[in-house]
């Protein structure tokens, strides 16, 4: 196993060389927009508070949220392929790509 720790929103990505299949990425939580009533990222109006709640506000975060999982997947991806994640400019290109999420979900 490798585990790899950005220095940007507490990404660490952990991967098995041989069993590039298996590996996961964590960040901080308060990266995604989490449900203001149950604190989780993937609530869709399901929690008992949310049903009155703005649907494109909601809409917005679930898709936001999508976006970060995205982002994090191509980041694993692009660790399991040999590319280094780890360096100034590639964490400069995620904080980048995240800003665009955030303005533009
Ligand atoms: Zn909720």
């Amino acid at each position: 196993m490798k585990t790899i720790e950005l220095s940007v929103h507490g990404i660490q990505v952990t991967f098995d060389t041989d069993n590039p299949g298996g590996g996961s990425v964590v960040c901080n939580p308060n990266l995604y927009d989490l449900c203001p009533h149950c604190s989780s990222k993937d609530c869709f109006f399901q929690c008992g508070q949310s049903p009155g709640d703005d649907r494109g506000a909601v809409v917005s975060r679930f898709q936001f949220n999508g976006a970060v999982n995205g982002i994090l997947s191509m980041i694993l991806a692009h660790a399991v392929s040999g590319i280094d994640i780890d360096t100034p400019a590639y964490e400069e290109g995620i904080d980048t790509a995240l800003q665009a999420a955030g303005e533009n979900l």
